[in-house]
């Protein structure tokens, strides 16, 4: 899959395979999206390809006390991925910027607490109030990807 920034410096590439989709809707990716939130797309970091143009960074700590370190177009300001320094083998990819963004449908939503209240969530995403760690979320899609495969049987 391909994306880029809004300018069309940054270039990017990732492989087809990804480990979730989050659809996001704290008040940080609000302000950060300047909308109702953002598509973060879990990825290891190796996989994520730069083709064109540079990055660069701010950091800040979250809501839930972990360091998040923003990747973005200098030119146009447009966020491409987020990662925690702590924890750099998994990037956070502002998934709007991919070119098939409206075919992806995230895995979960989180953050519903501060989401718009006329926002339609399907009855079989995973949701939550506010944010699961990452290794929970990981094994709640697991289970729920273990009952589908279940069902379908
Ligand atoms: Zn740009
Ligand atoms: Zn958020």
């Amino acid at each position: 899959m391909k994306g880029s920034c809004q300018c069309g410096n940054v270039r990017y590439e990732i492989p087809d395979n990804y480990i979730a989709l989050v659809a996001c809707y704290c008040t940080e990716c609000q302000k950060a999206s300047s909308g109702i939130g953002t598509y973060s797309m879990l990825l290891p970091s190796d996989a994520f390809q730069l083709i064109s143009g540079q990055l660069k960074s701010w950091e800040r700590t979250s809501t839930v006390g972990t360091r998040n370190k923003t990747h973005f177009c200098p030119d146009c300001g447009n966020r491409i991925y987020n990662l925690n320094p702590d924890a750099p083998a998994i990037i956070k990819l502002k998934a709007g910027t991919l070119e098939q963004a409206a075919r992806l449908v995230p895995d979960a939503h989180v953050w519903l607490k501060s989401a718009p209240a006329w926002i339609m969530i399907p009855e079989d995403a995973l949701t939550y109030e506010t944010q699961p760690s990452i290794e929970e979320g990981l094994q709640d899609l697991q289970q729920k990807r273990q009952a589908y495969a279940c069902y379908q049987e």
